[in-house]
Formats: structure tokens, C-alpha cells, sequence
């Protein structure tokens, strides 16, 4: 069973993720699909919009904090509002973007890990490592593993190369196989493949060894293309 999982970073209005979650919800109920779907709005729009989805709805983020003095986040007492037990961490854009360290990364995977949330947590190199080739790529992914607990029960790896993330770029079957492959033989959960993928390329990527979905960002903001999506992987 693949888990297509679609990340809006900062799109969408309240009133657009509403409609794309009941159109998607809508379409899991009337069709037999056995893939796991995880969609993770912006923080504004979390809510279940009165509807209870067949699919998981996540946060893109959030701080290590049921509450407290932590400007421009939101805690578990937000997210407990609307029944919120998923969560993103890791992603390249808070890494490289935001500046989260692997330090506080790991804080919040443990923080997250004690609630039992399910956890998507990503990795990945920039293009400079890829540059210096395979070892050094898994190097700096190993590194991106410290502190985390990987035998954590409800986690699912996201592998991201960042170059690839957003670009148009994706990576070639033999860099996806070569990194899935080894992170795989370290540990053994679900593991994504993010970074580029579209309704065209999304069957081949998900067939390929140890490839267990995808987490797409640009080509999931249009909820038609997000169903075409799903429904090339079920
Ligand atoms: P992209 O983003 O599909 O736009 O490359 C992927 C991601 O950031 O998860």
C-alpha cells in the first residue's frame, strides 16, 4: 500500500483546503483506494471542517510545547483542537530556510514521539554533497538521523533530496534506488520519496524498490491533480 502524502507549504486559503479536502474525502469514500493519504495544510487551516476525512490531516509544524512564550508557533493545545496526531518534521525548508538545527529537529521528534503522534520526518542533501557523491550523501543523511529515535513505531521517513525539492528537478530512478536502498538496510520503516514528483512521474518513482510513496508539494496544490495522483498509485 503506497502513502501519498501532500505537503501545501504556504498555499491555499481556508476556504480552498476545505474544498480540497471534502473533494478528495469525497472521492476516498466512493472509490476502493487502499493508499494511505496524509494531507498537511498551513496551520491556519487546520481543522476538520465538519467533516471526519478518511485520510490523516497533519501539521507542517509545530514547537515542542503544549503551550508557552513561543511567538509564531502553535502547540499541542492547538493542534489537540482539532484532533491533529500527525505531524512533518525535518523538512528542508525549516532546515535550510528557518534555520532548525538538528538539535531542535530531534527535540521535537522526541517531544512529538511522547504523544504518540505519526510522524513523516524528512532528510536529505543539498545539491553541494550530492556533488561529492554517494558516500558523502549518506554521510550527511546519517547525520540527519541523530537523536532520532528511528525504531520509533508510527514514523515514516521522508527522503528529500533538497536540490530536487520545488525545482522541477527529480532525482533519477538510480539516485532514488541508491539512497532508498541504504537508508532501508539501516532502518526499517516506510519510506517516501519527495522532491519533484508529478502526476506523471508518481507510478514509476512509487514502483521502484523501496519506495513506499511520495510527499509532494507543488504538484498536490490542485486538488484534480492530487486525485490523479492517488489514483496512479493505488
Ligand atoms: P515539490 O516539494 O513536490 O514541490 O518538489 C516536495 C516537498 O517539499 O515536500
Amino acid at each position: 500500500m503506497a502513502i501519498i502524502a501532500s505537503n501545501f507549504k504556504t498555499n491555499h486559503t481556508r476556504k480552498s483546503t476545505k474544498e480540497f479536502i471534502c473533494n478528495v474525502n469525497e472521492y476516498l469514500k466512493k472509490n476502493e483506494i487502499s493508499t494511505e493519504v496524509i494531507v498537511f495544510p498551513t496551520s491556519t487551516s487546520l481543522d476538520n471542517f465538519d467533516t471526519i476525512p478518511s485520510f490523516f490531516i497533519g501539521a507542517q509544524n509545530a514547537y515542542a510545547t503544549q503551550r508557552g512564550s513561543f511567538t509564531g508557533e502553535i502547540g499541542t493545545e492547538q493542534l489537540d483542537e482539532f484532533a491533529i496526531k500527525t505531524i512533518l518534521i525535518g523538512h528542508s525548508e525549516r532546515r535550510h530556510i528557518l534555520g532548525e538545527t538538528q538539535e531542535q529537529v530531534a527535540q521535537k521528534f522526541n517531544f512529538y514521539k511522547e504523544l504518540g503522534y505519526k510522524i513523516i520526518y524528512c532528510i536529505g542533501e543539498p545539491l553541494e554533497v550530492k556533488e561529492e557523491g554517494l558516500n558523502s550523501t549518506l554521510e550527511y543523511i546519517y547525520e540527519q538521523f541523530i537523536g532520532i529515535d528511528t525504531d520509533y513505531e508510527n514514523l515514516i521517513l521522508a527522503y528529500e533530496p533538497v536540490w530536487a525539492i520545488g525545482t522541477g528537478v527529480t532525482a533519477t530512478n538510480e539516485d532514488i534506488v541508491n539512497i532508498h536502498n541504504a537508508i532501508k538496510e539501516k532502518i526499517s520503516k516506510p519510506l517516501l520519496y519527495g522532491g519533484s514528483v508529478k502526476v506523471n512521474n508518481v507510478r514509476e518513482i512509487c514502483s521502484l524498490n523501496n519506495v513506499d510513496g511520495a510527499l509532494i508539494g507543488t504538484a498536490s496544490w490542485n486538488q484534480e491533480d492530487f486525485i490523479k495522483i492517488i489514483e496512479n498509485t493505488k
